[in-house]
């Protein structure tokens, strides 16, 4: 078990072991994962950042920015 910090809040966020757990969201050891925005930038963000990222557009590194 791995942990990172989340680029919108900043807490440690439990991490799985690769990039196939992603979609497994009963696994609850997996608190986060890395999204490709679409300015191209790579963030590391908890489901609950993710939650509250806007859905009815293209997300920039901006709105993850405004996350704190
Ligand atoms: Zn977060």
């Amino acid at each position: 078990m791995a942990k990172q910090p989340c680029d919108g809040c900043g807490q440690s966020v439990n991490i799985g072991g690769g990039i196939a757990n992603i979609w497994t969201l009963e696994n609850k050891q997996t608190e986060g994962m890395t999204l490709e925005l679409a300015d191209g930038t790579e963030h590391f963000l908890c489901y609950d950042c993710m939650d509250r990222l806007p859905d009815d557009r293209d997300v920039t590194a901006e709105d993850v920015a405004a996350l704190e």
